[in-house]
């Protein structure tokens, strides 16, 4: 980030250390459940906060392509020498970003007759693309009753390749919904004329519907270690967290009983309690609304957030944790404490929280021995 001499990560007050280590053996677990599909990792949106050249270059050697969403994460990619297949799930938005896509060597996923007339159009034309196909979702992707038409402009231009046809789970996370199973039987029959590579899984497909597998599996959260199940732990998956989001405490006060806590004055000490601030707020990404079941932990010690979440600090109840000085490391969520937890208490999910950590927060990359 900073070249200044001055600037010393260790000195500043919020920091995410990252696991690239832990993000490989989050593809081992992919890949003993998928063990006859390829991998596109899911890299977009930065790899899910984590830092996607990072991330990328920790597994390229274990994968067989990646994913993103736009075409500038692509180019992002290319810029720092990730060579395989760069599969861009929104493609193009305008005839003009086919010739960055053909430039870059990106492979874009057509959902749109728009996108179908630019490509048709386009003097230049990438090599080979992916066409989606709506199974249910109701996002993106061609309808039932225009697939044939979509495969027969596609094949008819000279020179491009089908890399295959995907689709996109919609509640996979959820294994008593039967939407999935439906998802599953449209998507093998609207193929079922095709020769073409078959991609449907997201990582709750991968862990938890083999007839997602196919050909590709995309997995994206599984590869952060965070649990894409409804009530199944990452543990529970084997899975390990990349992203440790640590803070410090900046002070720590006795406050005498009855008296109030922060913004609003929401909370009220019962008993007079330490309370202990640290330096980490929604300015650095952490949620501002999050109910009276979360915490973050010290020492090992879970230790209850109270009070509104300011910009650049938050309060904790020490009264378990007594022994908690200016200065000590305070994790918010981590190897310790699941980020599902705490998007939990804040009514979101891990996703969400591990992409907005804003760029005030330093990050440091774990050493890594197998590079
Ligand atoms: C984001 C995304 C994925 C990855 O989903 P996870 O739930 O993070 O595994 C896969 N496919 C598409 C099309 C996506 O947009």
């Amino acid at each position: 980030m900073s070249n200044d001499k001055f600037h010393d990560q260790k000195i500043d007050r919020t920091w995410l250390q990252i696991d690239p280590g832990a993000a490989r053996h989050n593809v081992t677990v992919v890949r003993r459940h998928a063990t006859a599909s390829r991998i596109m990792a899911v890299v977009k949106a930065n790899a899910y906060g984590h830092g996607a050249e990072t991330i990328a270059a920790a597994i390229a050697a274990q994968v067989d392509a990646f994913a993103v969403a736009t075409v500038a994460e692509g180019i992002a990619l290319r810029q720092v020498q990730i060579e395989l297949p760069i599969v861009v799930l929104s493609a193009f938005h305008s005839a003009a970003q086919i010739n960055s896509l053909c430039h870059y060597q990106l492979t874009p996923v057509i959902h749109t007759a728009a996108q179908l007339a630019w490509l048709e159009d386009s003097e230049l034309k990438p090599t080979s693309v992916w066409i989606k196909l709506n199974t249910g979702m109701n996002r993106l992707g061609f309808a039932a009753d225009q697939v044939a038409s979509a495969v027969a402009r596609i094949e008819a231009i000279a020179g491009l390749q089908i890399a295959g046809l995907m689709s996109h789970l919609a509640n996979a996370d959820d294994l008593d919904d039967t939407i999935t199973e439906q998802q599953i039987n449209r998507f093998n029959a609207l193929t079922a004329d095709y020769a073409y590579p078959r991609s449907l899984a997201n990582s709750a497909g991968v862990l938890a519907w083999p007839d997602t597998h196919l050909d590709w599996v995309r997995p994206g959260i599984m590869l952060y270690g965070a649990s894409p199940i409804l009530n199944k732990t990452a543990v529970e998956l084997g899975l390990q967290a990349v992203m440790q989001l640590e803070s410090k405490l900046i002070a720590v006060r006795t406050v005498a009983a009855g008296a109030a806590v922060g913004y609003g004055a929401s909370w009220r000490c019962r008993n007079e309690c330490r309370v202990g601030i640290v330096g980490i707020g929604y300015g650095d990404g952490y949620p501002r609304i999050v109910d009276d079941q979360t915490v973050a932990v010290i020492a090992d010690q879970r230790c209850p957030v109270i009070g509104r979440v300011s910009m650049d600090s938050l309060a904790l109840d020490l009264s378990g944790c007594t022994q908690a000085t200016v200065g000590q490391r305070v994790i918010l969520w981590g190897k310790s404490l699941p980020v599902e937890e705490v998007a939990d208490c804040a009514a979101t999910i891990s996703y969400e929280l591990l992409c907005r950590v804003t760029p005030r927060v330093s990050r440091e990359i774990v050493a890594d021995d197998n590079e």
